[in-house]
C-alpha cells in the first residue's frame, strides 16, 4: 500500500512539474496559464496529448518537436524529474496527511520560483505573496498552540534579508526578502536551516561559478536558487538536521 502510495506521490509530482514548465515559461510573460494550450515554439504546432506524457515523451521524441524537429530544453523533463522527487520525498519523510499536501504546494512554489528566478532574475509576487499568505494560514491551522513560531520565523527571516539588502548593496534582493517570509510561515523554526544552507550553496555556488569563468566576479547571481534549495532540504529534514547540530555541539 505504501509502495502504491509513493508512487502515485512520484506521478502527481510529475504531473505537476508539467504544469511548472507552464508557469515557468508564461507567468514572468503575463501569458495565461491555461490558454492556449501548449504548443511547439518552433512551428506553433499543439503538443498531443500523447506528446505530453512528462519525461516519458521527450524521451519519446528524444528531445524534438513531431512536427518541425526543432530541440525541446532538456530543463522541461528535468523540471518534471525534480518535482516528482520532491513529492515523492515529501510522502516518504512525512506520510500521508495534510503537513504532506502543505509541504508539496510549497515544495511546487519552490520550483516555480527557482527557475523563474534564474531565467528573469525576478521572484514573481503573484507567486511569493499568496504562498506567505496561504503558509501563515495552513501553518497556523497545523500548529494552533505554535503559531507565534511561524510568524516570528518569516518576519525575522524577511528582516533579516532585508538587512543584508540594506547594508550591502547588490546582494539580496527585495523579491528574496518576500521568499524568505514565505519560507519562516511555512517551515518554522527550520528556516534557520533554510537560511544557513541557501547563504552556504550561494557562497559554494558563486566561487564555483566564477572559478569555471561562467561568471565575473562583478556579476550578479541570482540568490532565489540558493534560498529556495536551502528551503528545500529544510522543510524535508529541518527538524532530523537541527537534532543533530545540537548533539554536535
Ligand atoms: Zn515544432
Amino acid at each position: 500500500m505504501d509502495t502504491y502510495l509513493a508512487l502515485v506521490a512520484a506521478i502527481l509530482g510529475l504531473v505537476i512539474g508539467s504544469f511548472l514548465n507552464v508557469v515557468i515559461y508564461r507567468l514572468p510573460r503575463h501569458e495565461s496559464l491555461s490558454r492556449p494550450g501548449s504548443h511547439c515554439p518552433g512551428c506553433g504546432q499543439p503538443v498531443r496529448w500523447y506528446d505530453n506524457v512528462p519525461i516519458a515523451s521527450w524521451v519519446a521524441l528524444r528531445g524534438r518537436c513531431r512536427d518541425c524537429g526543432e530541440r525541446i530544453a532538456w530543463r522541461y523533463p528535468l523540471v518534471e524529474a525534480l518535482t516528482g522527487a520532491c513529492f515523492l520525498a515529501a510522502f516518504l519523510v512525512y506520510g500521508l496527511g495534510w503537513h504532506t499536501l502543505q509541504l508539496a504546494a510549497f515544495l511546487a512554489a519552490l520550483v516555480a520560483v527557482a527557475f523563474i528566478d534564474l531565467d528573469h532574475r525576478i521572484i514573481p509576487d503573484r507567486i511569493v505573496l499568496p504562498g506567505a499568505v496561504i503558509g501563515l494560514v495552513t501553518s497556523i491551522a497545523l500548529h494552533p498552540s505554535r503559531w507565534w513560531v511561524y510568524a516570528v520565523a518569516g518576519v525575522g527571516a524577511a528582516a533579516f534579508l532585508l538587512a543584508i539588502g540594506l547594508i550591502w548593496s547588490g546582494g539580496m534582493g527585495f523579491g528574496d526578502v518576500k521568499l524568505a517570509l514565505m519560507m519562516g510561515f511555512v517551515l518554522g523554526s527550520s528556516v534557520v536551516v533554510a537560511m544557513f544552507l541557501g547563504f552556504l550553496a550561494g557562497g559554494i555556488g558563486g566561487i564555483v561559478l566564477i572559478a569555471l569563468g561562467v561568471k565575473k566576479r562583478k556579476d550578479k547571481i541570482p540568490f532565489g536558487p540558493f534560498l529556495a534549495a536551502g528551503a528545500a532540504v529544510a522543510s524535508l529534514w529541518g527538524p532530523s538536521i537541527i537534532d543533530w547540530y545540537l548533539r554536535f555541539v
